[in-house]
Protein backbone atom coordinates (compact mmCIF):
# COMPACT_ATOMS: atom_id res chain seq x y z
CA UNK A 1 0.00 0.00 0.00
CA UNK A 2 1.78 3.33 -1.24
CA UNK A 3 1.07 6.66 1.11
CA UNK A 4 -2.03 7.80 -0.73
CA UNK A 5 -3.98 4.77 -0.27
CA UNK A 6 -2.87 4.92 3.56
CA UNK A 7 -3.97 8.34 3.59
CA UNK A 8 -7.23 7.58 2.05
CA UNK A 9 -7.81 3.86 4.16
CA UNK A 10 -7.23 5.91 7.08
CA UNK A 11 -9.72 8.72 6.17
CA UNK A 12 -12.07 6.15 4.75
CA UNK A 13 -11.37 4.23 8.72
CA UNK A 14 -11.92 7.97 10.45
CA UNK A 15 -15.35 8.66 8.71
CA UNK A 16 -16.57 5.10 9.20
CA UNK A 17 -16.04 5.87 12.54
CA UNK A 18 -17.45 9.38 12.48
CA UNK A 19 -20.71 7.76 11.05
CA UNK A 20 -20.65 5.25 13.53
CA UNK A 21 -20.98 7.88 16.43
CA UNK A 22 -24.66 8.78 15.70
CA UNK A 23 -25.23 4.87 15.42
CA UNK A 24 -24.36 4.24 19.16
CA UNK A 25 -26.30 7.41 20.26
CA UNK A 26 -29.67 5.75 18.84
CA UNK A 27 -28.98 2.42 20.32
CA UNK A 28 -29.38 4.38 23.36
CA UNK A 29 -32.76 5.29 22.24
CA UNK A 30 -36.05 4.07 23.17
CA UNK A 31 -38.76 2.61 21.19
CA UNK A 32 -42.61 2.18 22.49
CA UNK A 33 -44.55 0.12 20.21
CA UNK A 34 -47.84 -0.90 20.40
CA UNK A 35 -49.12 -4.40 18.77
CA UNK A 36 -53.04 -5.06 18.00
CA UNK A 37 -54.19 -8.85 17.24
CA UNK A 38 -56.95 -10.75 15.70
CA UNK A 39 -57.58 -12.29 18.76
CA UNK A 40 -59.13 -11.53 22.31
CA UNK A 41 -57.33 -10.69 25.46
CA UNK A 42 -56.32 -13.71 27.53
CA UNK A 43 -56.61 -16.14 24.61
CA UNK A 44 -53.97 -18.87 25.12
CA UNK A 45 -51.42 -19.53 22.66
CA UNK A 46 -52.54 -15.98 20.48
CA UNK A 47 -52.08 -13.60 23.53
CA UNK A 48 -51.26 -15.45 26.79
CA UNK A 49 -48.82 -18.09 27.42
CA UNK A 50 -45.37 -19.32 26.09
CA UNK A 51 -45.08 -17.93 22.32
CA UNK A 52 -47.46 -15.62 22.48
CA UNK A 53 -48.29 -11.95 21.71
CA UNK A 54 -47.79 -10.97 25.17
CA UNK A 55 -44.67 -13.48 25.40
CA UNK A 56 -43.32 -12.00 22.41
CA UNK A 57 -43.09 -8.43 23.82
CA UNK A 58 -41.97 -9.21 26.91
CA UNK A 59 -39.06 -11.34 25.25
CA UNK A 60 -38.22 -8.45 22.75
CA UNK A 61 -37.96 -6.30 26.17
CA UNK A 62 -35.64 -8.21 28.13
CA UNK A 63 -33.80 -8.84 24.81
CA UNK A 64 -33.39 -5.23 24.05
CA UNK A 65 -32.84 -3.73 28.22
CA UNK A 66 -35.94 -2.06 27.88
CA UNK A 67 -34.84 -0.28 24.51
CA UNK A 68 -38.47 -1.55 22.50
CA UNK A 69 -41.35 -1.77 24.91
CA UNK A 70 -44.28 -3.34 22.76
CA UNK A 71 -47.59 -2.74 24.85
CA UNK A 72 -50.04 -5.58 23.18
CA UNK A 73 -53.84 -5.09 22.28
CA UNK A 74 -56.44 -7.73 22.06
CA UNK A 75 -58.88 -7.34 19.84
CA UNK A 76 -61.44 -4.90 20.08
CA UNK A 77 -59.46 -2.97 22.41
CA UNK A 78 -57.40 -0.48 19.72
CA UNK A 79 -59.04 -1.88 17.04
CA UNK A 80 -61.74 -4.70 15.87
CA UNK A 81 -60.34 -8.39 15.05
CA UNK A 82 -59.88 -7.93 11.42
CA UNK A 83 -58.13 -4.36 10.89
CA UNK A 84 -54.76 -4.76 12.20
CA UNK A 85 -53.63 -5.12 8.89
CA UNK A 86 -55.05 -1.26 7.78
CA UNK A 87 -53.96 -0.20 11.39
CA UNK A 88 -50.71 -1.26 10.73
CA UNK A 89 -50.54 0.29 6.99
CA UNK A 90 -51.76 3.29 8.18
CA UNK A 91 -48.99 3.56 11.29
CA UNK A 92 -51.46 3.68 13.79
CA UNK A 93 -49.99 0.56 15.28
CA UNK A 94 -46.38 -0.35 14.17
CA UNK A 95 -47.27 -4.43 14.73
CA UNK A 96 -50.23 -6.61 14.62
CA UNK A 97 -50.39 -9.72 15.74
CA UNK A 98 -52.64 -12.31 13.36
CA UNK A 99 -52.70 -14.72 10.44
CA UNK A 100 -52.33 -13.42 7.07
CA UNK A 101 -55.06 -15.44 5.97
CA UNK A 102 -57.50 -12.62 7.12
CA UNK A 103 -55.78 -10.71 4.43
CA UNK A 104 -56.60 -12.39 1.56
CA UNK A 105 -58.99 -9.56 0.46
CA UNK A 106 -56.51 -7.19 0.58
CA UNK A 107 -53.93 -9.71 -1.06
CA UNK A 108 -54.97 -12.94 -2.66
CA UNK A 109 -51.10 -14.71 -1.97
CA UNK A 110 -51.25 -13.89 1.92
CA UNK A 111 -53.15 -17.26 2.29
CA UNK A 112 -49.90 -19.26 1.41
CA UNK A 113 -48.13 -18.07 4.32
CA UNK A 114 -50.74 -19.13 7.18
CA UNK A 115 -51.89 -22.51 5.45
CA UNK A 116 -52.65 -24.05 2.03
CA UNK A 117 -55.37 -26.85 2.19
CA UNK A 118 -52.98 -30.11 1.71
CA UNK A 119 -49.59 -28.44 1.98
CA UNK A 120 -47.25 -28.64 3.88
CA UNK A 121 -46.62 -29.38 8.10
CA UNK A 122 -44.46 -27.32 10.33
CA UNK A 123 -41.39 -28.54 9.36
CA UNK A 124 -41.69 -27.88 6.07
CA UNK A 125 -43.27 -24.07 6.29
CA UNK A 126 -40.28 -23.14 8.19
CA UNK A 127 -37.95 -24.66 5.62
CA UNK A 128 -39.70 -22.49 3.11
CA UNK A 129 -39.71 -19.12 5.06
CA UNK A 130 -35.95 -19.64 6.25
CA UNK A 131 -34.44 -21.39 3.87
CA UNK A 132 -36.40 -21.68 0.75
CA UNK A 133 -37.59 -18.10 -0.27
CA UNK A 134 -41.21 -17.85 1.45
CA UNK A 135 -40.02 -15.15 3.86
CA UNK A 136 -38.70 -12.91 1.06
CA UNK A 137 -41.76 -13.59 -0.98
CA UNK A 138 -43.85 -12.55 1.78
CA UNK A 139 -42.27 -9.56 2.29
CA UNK A 140 -42.00 -8.65 -1.36
CA UNK A 141 -46.49 -9.55 -1.25
CA UNK A 142 -46.37 -6.77 1.47
CA UNK A 143 -43.92 -4.46 -0.01
CA UNK A 144 -47.00 -2.27 -1.75
CA UNK A 145 -48.63 -1.73 1.17
CA UNK A 146 -45.65 -0.53 3.09
CA UNK A 147 -45.42 -3.60 5.51
CA UNK A 148 -43.37 -6.67 6.35
CA UNK A 149 -44.20 -9.63 8.23
CA UNK A 150 -42.60 -12.35 10.41
CA UNK A 151 -43.52 -16.16 11.30
CA UNK A 152 -44.07 -16.10 15.07
CA UNK A 153 -46.08 -19.05 15.94
CA UNK A 154 -47.84 -22.28 14.79
CA UNK A 155 -50.39 -23.76 15.98
CA UNK A 156 -49.59 -27.44 14.07
CA UNK A 157 -52.15 -29.56 11.98
CA UNK A 158 -55.89 -28.01 12.76
CA UNK A 159 -58.55 -30.06 13.33
CA UNK A 160 -61.18 -30.54 10.91
CA UNK A 161 -63.96 -28.44 13.38
CA UNK A 162 -67.02 -29.29 15.38
CA UNK A 163 -70.38 -30.55 13.37
CA UNK A 164 -73.82 -30.62 14.95
CA UNK A 165 -74.16 -33.70 12.64
CA UNK A 166 -71.46 -36.12 11.50
CA UNK A 167 -70.48 -36.10 8.14
CA UNK A 168 -70.82 -39.44 6.38
CA UNK A 169 -70.73 -38.20 2.64
CA UNK A 170 -70.06 -35.35 0.45
CA UNK A 171 -74.02 -34.56 0.33
CA UNK A 172 -73.88 -33.72 3.81
CA UNK A 173 -71.99 -30.87 3.19
CA UNK A 174 -74.43 -29.63 0.82
CA UNK A 175 -76.64 -26.47 2.78
CA UNK A 176 -73.90 -26.84 6.18
CA UNK A 177 -73.87 -23.16 7.59
CA UNK A 178 -69.65 -23.37 9.04
CA UNK A 179 -67.32 -20.83 10.32
CA UNK A 180 -64.14 -21.31 8.31
CA UNK A 181 -61.91 -18.63 7.21
CA UNK A 182 -59.67 -18.68 4.12
CA UNK A 183 -59.19 -20.71 0.86
CA UNK A 184 -60.38 -23.71 2.66
CA UNK A 185 -63.60 -21.54 2.86
CA UNK A 186 -63.92 -21.36 -0.90
CA UNK A 187 -63.68 -25.14 -1.10
CA UNK A 188 -65.98 -25.51 1.04
CA UNK A 189 -68.67 -23.20 -0.60
CA UNK A 190 -68.26 -24.57 -3.90
CA UNK A 191 -68.94 -28.23 -2.34
CA UNK A 192 -72.62 -26.00 -1.43
CA UNK A 193 -71.30 -25.27 2.19
CA UNK A 194 -72.70 -21.65 3.48
CA UNK A 195 -69.27 -20.36 4.84
CA UNK A 196 -69.32 -17.68 7.64
CA UNK A 197 -66.19 -16.13 8.74
CA UNK A 198 -66.21 -15.33 12.50
CA UNK A 199 -63.89 -14.30 15.15
CA UNK A 200 -62.80 -16.74 17.54
CA UNK A 201 -64.94 -15.19 20.08
CA UNK A 202 -68.17 -15.69 17.96
CA UNK A 203 -67.90 -18.66 17.31
CA UNK A 204 -69.51 -20.42 20.43
CA UNK A 205 -72.28 -18.22 20.69
CA UNK A 206 -73.17 -18.90 16.72
CA UNK A 207 -72.63 -22.61 17.13
CA UNK A 208 -74.80 -22.93 20.37
CA UNK A 209 -77.62 -20.77 18.74
CA UNK A 210 -77.64 -22.89 15.66
CA UNK A 211 -76.33 -19.30 13.39
CA UNK A 212 -74.25 -22.08 12.21
CA UNK A 213 -74.28 -25.86 12.11
CA UNK A 214 -70.66 -26.36 12.21
CA UNK A 215 -67.23 -24.81 13.15
CA UNK A 216 -63.69 -24.49 12.70
CA UNK A 217 -61.15 -22.75 14.81
CA UNK A 218 -57.64 -24.29 15.79
CA UNK A 219 -57.28 -27.82 18.00
CA UNK A 220 -58.82 -29.37 21.49
CA UNK A 221 -57.10 -27.16 23.77
CA UNK A 222 -58.70 -23.94 22.27
CA UNK A 223 -61.87 -25.11 20.84
CA UNK A 224 -62.43 -26.67 24.57
CA UNK A 225 -61.56 -23.51 25.87
CA UNK A 226 -64.51 -21.47 23.80
CA UNK A 227 -66.69 -24.12 24.75
CA UNK A 228 -67.35 -25.66 21.02
CA UNK A 229 -67.77 -29.60 22.14
CA UNK A 230 -71.14 -28.40 24.48
CA UNK A 231 -72.33 -27.08 21.05
CA UNK A 232 -71.69 -29.79 18.89
CA UNK A 233 -70.27 -33.35 19.79
CA UNK A 234 -68.53 -34.49 16.37
CA UNK A 235 -65.31 -33.41 16.14
CA UNK A 236 -63.41 -34.39 12.85
CA UNK A 237 -60.03 -34.91 13.64
CA UNK A 238 -56.86 -33.98 11.04
CA UNK A 239 -57.49 -30.89 9.72
CA UNK A 240 -56.78 -31.15 5.83
CA UNK A 241 -57.79 -27.33 5.73
CA UNK A 242 -55.13 -26.14 8.11
CA UNK A 243 -51.97 -28.69 8.07
CA UNK A 244 -49.99 -26.25 9.91
CA UNK A 245 -51.15 -22.68 10.74
CA UNK A 246 -48.72 -19.78 10.97
CA UNK A 247 -49.22 -16.99 13.32
CA UNK A 248 -47.84 -13.54 11.47
CA UNK A 249 -46.22 -10.76 13.05
CA UNK A 250 -46.91 -7.69 10.73
CA UNK A 251 -44.77 -4.93 11.02
CA UNK A 252 -45.08 -1.03 9.62
CA UNK A 253 -42.09 -0.74 7.51
CA UNK A 254 -41.18 3.23 7.92
CA UNK A 255 -41.12 2.20 11.82
CA UNK A 256 -39.50 -0.97 11.33
CA UNK A 257 -36.46 0.88 9.49
CA UNK A 258 -35.74 3.56 12.27
CA UNK A 259 -34.65 0.48 14.50
CA UNK A 260 -31.04 0.33 14.98
CA UNK A 261 -29.99 -3.21 13.38
CA UNK A 262 -29.39 -4.74 16.81
CA UNK A 263 -33.53 -4.07 17.48
CA UNK A 264 -34.42 -5.55 14.52
CA UNK A 265 -32.30 -8.74 15.23
CA UNK A 266 -33.99 -8.87 18.25
CA UNK A 267 -37.29 -9.10 17.05
CA UNK A 268 -36.20 -11.42 14.43
CA UNK A 269 -35.11 -13.75 17.12
CA UNK A 270 -37.40 -12.99 19.33
CA UNK A 271 -40.27 -14.27 16.09
CA UNK A 272 -37.93 -17.41 15.22
CA UNK A 273 -38.48 -18.35 19.42
CA UNK A 274 -41.91 -18.14 19.83
CA UNK A 275 -42.69 -19.65 16.53
CA UNK A 276 -41.00 -22.87 17.99
CA UNK A 277 -41.91 -22.33 21.20
CA UNK A 278 -45.81 -22.08 20.61
CA UNK A 279 -45.35 -25.12 18.53
CA UNK A 280 -44.05 -27.14 21.28
CA UNK A 281 -47.13 -25.45 23.74
CA UNK A 282 -49.75 -27.07 20.99
CA UNK A 283 -48.03 -30.36 21.18
CA UNK A 284 -48.49 -30.55 25.16
CA UNK A 285 -51.95 -28.93 25.14
CA UNK A 286 -53.43 -30.70 22.80
CA UNK A 287 -52.52 -34.29 23.72
CA UNK A 288 -54.07 -33.39 27.10
CA UNK A 289 -57.35 -31.70 25.87
CA UNK A 290 -58.05 -34.45 22.88
CA UNK A 291 -57.33 -37.08 25.91
CA UNK A 292 -59.91 -34.94 27.67
CA UNK A 293 -62.79 -34.57 25.48
CA UNK A 294 -63.13 -38.37 24.17
CA UNK A 295 -63.09 -39.48 27.78
CA UNK A 296 -64.90 -36.71 29.60
CA UNK A 297 -66.69 -34.69 26.87
CA UNK A 298 -68.77 -37.27 25.25
CA UNK A 299 -67.14 -36.12 21.99
CA UNK A 300 -66.79 -38.06 18.99
CA UNK A 301 -63.68 -37.94 17.17
CA UNK A 302 -62.91 -39.68 14.09
CA UNK A 303 -61.56 -38.14 10.39
CA UNK A 304 -63.10 -37.45 7.83
CA UNK A 305 -64.38 -40.41 5.15
CA UNK A 306 -62.09 -41.01 2.28
CA UNK A 307 -64.64 -39.94 -0.07
CA UNK A 308 -64.86 -36.54 1.32
CA UNK A 309 -61.48 -35.94 1.46
CA UNK A 310 -60.86 -36.66 -2.29
CA UNK A 311 -63.83 -34.26 -2.94
CA UNK A 312 -62.15 -31.57 -1.04
CA UNK A 313 -59.00 -32.61 -2.70
CA UNK A 314 -60.15 -31.74 -5.98
CA UNK A 315 -61.72 -28.84 -5.31
CA UNK A 316 -58.80 -27.55 -3.38
CA UNK A 317 -57.08 -27.62 -6.78
CA UNK A 318 -59.66 -25.92 -8.99
CA UNK A 319 -59.60 -22.84 -6.11
CA UNK A 320 -55.96 -22.89 -6.05
CA UNK A 321 -55.58 -23.11 -9.98
CA UNK A 322 -58.53 -20.23 -10.24
CA UNK A 323 -56.53 -17.92 -7.82
CA UNK A 324 -53.26 -18.47 -9.61
CA UNK A 325 -54.48 -17.50 -13.17
CA UNK A 326 -56.40 -14.43 -11.67
CA UNK A 327 -53.49 -12.46 -9.64
CA UNK A 328 -49.79 -12.48 -10.58
CA UNK A 329 -48.34 -12.56 -7.19
CA UNK A 330 -50.31 -15.20 -5.96
CA UNK A 331 -48.91 -17.12 -9.07
CA UNK A 332 -45.33 -16.31 -7.76
CA UNK A 333 -46.07 -17.65 -4.52
CA UNK A 334 -47.89 -20.56 -5.59
CA UNK A 335 -45.14 -21.99 -7.96
CA UNK A 336 -42.26 -21.10 -5.02
CA UNK A 337 -44.26 -23.31 -2.60
CA UNK A 338 -45.60 -26.04 -4.77
CA UNK A 339 -41.62 -25.88 -6.20
CA UNK A 340 -40.68 -26.50 -2.21
CA UNK A 341 -43.65 -28.68 -1.31
CA UNK A 342 -42.14 -31.06 -4.05
CA UNK A 343 -39.10 -31.45 -2.38
CA UNK A 344 -39.87 -31.37 0.78
CA UNK A 345 -42.47 -34.46 0.30
CA UNK A 346 -40.08 -36.70 -1.45
CA UNK A 347 -37.21 -36.44 1.47
CA UNK A 348 -40.15 -36.29 3.83
CA UNK A 349 -41.62 -39.72 2.64
CA UNK A 350 -38.43 -41.32 3.34
CA UNK A 351 -37.34 -39.69 6.52
CA UNK A 352 -39.93 -37.66 9.19
CA UNK A 353 -43.11 -39.69 7.23
CA UNK A 354 -41.57 -43.14 6.96
CA UNK A 355 -40.63 -43.22 11.03
CA UNK A 356 -43.78 -42.26 11.79
CA UNK A 357 -45.86 -44.77 9.52
CA UNK A 358 -43.09 -47.50 8.93
CA UNK A 359 -40.53 -47.28 11.78
CA UNK A 360 -42.73 -46.33 14.92
CA UNK A 361 -45.37 -48.17 14.91
CA1 LIG B 1 -58.32 -22.54 12.01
Amino acid sequence: MNAVSRRSALKAGLAGAALAAPAVASAQQTFNWKMTSAYGKGAPFYMDGPGSATDLAKRIDAMSGGRLKIQVFGAGELVPAFEGFDAVRAGTVEMNHANSYFWTGKTAAAQYFTAVPFGMNFQGMNGWFYDGGGLELWNEVYAPFGMIALPCGNTGVQMTGWFKKEITSVADLKGLKMRIPGLAGKVYASLGVDVKVLPGGEIFPALERGVIDAAEFVGPFQDRRLGLHKAAKFYHTTGWHEPATVSELLINKAAWMKLPKDLQAIVENASAACNVISEAWCQKHNSEAMEDLIKNQGVTAKPLPDAVIKALRAETDKVLAEAVAKDPMTKKVHESYMAFKAKYDRWSEVSEEAYHIKVRG
